[in-house]
């Protein structure tokens, strides 16, 4: 053939320095300028080509790197448009969460489509005027989190449901922490405005002290007072979520590959594995080879919230899907490749390193490494999540630990408030990387094991100053260990 190190270098753009060198490693002695035979040139093609193919292998094996690749290239994409906007519904046990998602979900449906709407597909969109809104089936504060600790961010707007004749209530506050911490706007409806001695004066009173200011107040948080119960104002609660999602400018572009987040997901006995996707960006359409958490496939049957098929689907739009080899998770990432083949080889090689990543425990910020986490990801505040026996004590260690400051590195106390350290306390520590202090009070046993298996610290005092010491000697990196 001819050829000698310096042509083939050429040909796979490395130096000939190098390739001399690799074949030395496969055991054939040359130089650059000797030639080399066929078997020889082979040989080399095989370990190059190898080379590349592992190296794209781990580029596009990365699947958060190509959803966010897609979901930059949406973001700078020309033809934006208008997408609906996704809505979360909290607040406190018996407000009147569910009963405002049902009312909702029957206001969209006309007479003949009465049949098709219980489908349940773990997220629906009622048709205002002339456009849409999605609103997430799962109320709550527990699912939006548990979504967020594991990277998805779906929710543009969290309704707050208070009940006109309960005011604030302690999940109330919750769902306020849970919402302010993921940065999505509140808009705040008084339920059960029909219940004699319902009082939305009182209510909004109440909400003021946690920063929802209502317009007439000179604040910028919608306040609507409705009746999920007799759909009074339901409407208008409609109205003023689509004013919201106009101030966010909510867009997305639908002429690319799409994007998806999974919802909900099951093992149907007849079809297979089933999940319940929420388009983010791009268009998915019947047929489009999808890596979906560590499973793959084709996109085979999609079904919209209305039980009926569809060929596509287009940004906020949730749909079901089938043609996965396997059931991923809710908060997995949908992401569309060219061809079936890449889709396989990356669900495959996901899949075999989830294994191996769920031998090793995910690390959580501590008590212990907070002086090298603080370092290692440039920190600029310490959350904490603070429980006490009574609100005096936490009144008074929440202004204790806000004063702490460690070279420019401050305490941010993103939840607090009086009673046991519960599953809630610790899904939002995990999902905002933070831990929890305890003062005069203990976990539950069931925050107790979550807080374990996601690798959450629970700090529990019986002294103020010994909370306030060993953040401040955390932050300084001179704790001393305990065992
Ligand atoms: P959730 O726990 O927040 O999902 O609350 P639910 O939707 O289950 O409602 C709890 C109770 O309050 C149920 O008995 C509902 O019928 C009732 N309820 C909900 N909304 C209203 C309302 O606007 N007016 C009245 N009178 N009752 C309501």
């Amino acid at each position: 053939v001819g050829m000698n190190a310096q042509d083939l270098g050429k040909i796979l753009h490395r130096e000939p320095a190098e390739i001399v060198k690799k074949l030395f490693m496969l055991g054939i002695m040359t130089n650059q300028n000797q030639s080399l035979d066929k078997d020889t040139i082979e040989l080399l093609a095989a370990e190059y080509n190898i080379e590349a193919q592992e190296k794209v292998h781990e580029d596009i094996s990365d699947i958060d790197k190509v959803y966010e690749k897609l979901a930059k290239q949406a973001k700078e994409a020309k033809h934006q448009v208008k997408r609906p906007p996704v809505v979360t519904i909290m607040g406190h046990v018996d407000h009147g969460k569910t009963t405002l998602l049902d009312r909702l979900r029957h206001t969209n449906v006309s007479e003949h489509e009465a049949g098709g709407i219980t489908q349940k597909i773990g997220a629906y969109q009622v048709r205002v005027d002339d456009r849409l809104i999605t609103f997430l089936d799962t109320p709550g504060h527990a699912a939006f989190s548990n979504m967020r600790a594991r990277g998805a961010e779906i929710t543009d707007i969290v309704v707050l449901v208070v009940a006109a004749d309960d005011g604030v209530m302690p999940q109330t506050i919750e769902a306020i922490d849970h919402a302010k911490s993921a940065k999505v706007p509140i808009i705040v409806a008084i339920n059960k405005m029909d219940v004699p001695g319902a009082n939305p004066q009182h209510v909004t009173e109440q909400l003021m002290k946690y920063n929802l200011i209502p317009e007439d107040y000179g604040g910028d948080t919608i306040y609507v007072n409705i009746s999920a119960k007799t759909g009074e104002n339901v409407d208008e609660l409609l109205q003023m979520i689509l004013l919201q999602a106009d101030v966010l400018e909510l867009k997305a572009n639908p002429k690319q590959k799409a994007i998806g987040t999974v919802v909900e997901a099951r093992l149907s006995r007849g079809r297979g594995p089933v999940a319940d996707i929420l388009v983010e960006e791009g268009t998915l359409h019947v047929g489009d080879p999808i890596v979906v958490g560590n499973t793959f496939g084709r996109v085979r049957v999609m079904t919209n919230d209305h039980g009926k098929q569809v060929k596509k689907a287009t940004p906020s739009m949730p749909i079901e899907i089938t043609g996965l080899n396997d059931v991923p998770e809710s908060a997995d990432k949908l992401v569309v490749f060219d061809d079936e083949k890449t889709a396989r080889s990356v669900g495959e090689a996901r899949a075999s390193q989830a294994l191996q990543k769920a031998r090793e425990n995910v690390q959580h910020v501590t008590l212990d490494n907070l002086f090298d986490t603080m370092k290692k990801e440039n920190m600029k505040e310490v959350d904490i999540v603070l429980k006490a026996d009574v609100q005096g004590s936490v009144e008074a260690l929440q202004q204790s630990l806000e004063k702490i400051e460690v070279e420019g590195v401050r305490v941010n106390i993103i939840h607090s408030g009086a009673g046991a350290i519960n599953e809630s306390d610790v899904t939002l520590a995990g999902a905002s990387n933070a831990f929890i202090i305890g003062f005069n009070v203990r976990p539950t046993a069931t925050a107790k094991s979550q807080a374990e298996t996601e690798g959450v610290d629970i700090r529990l005092y019986s002294i103020i100053y010994k909370a306030i010491d060993d953040v401040t000697a955390a932050m300084k990196g001179m704790l001393e260990p305990t065992y």
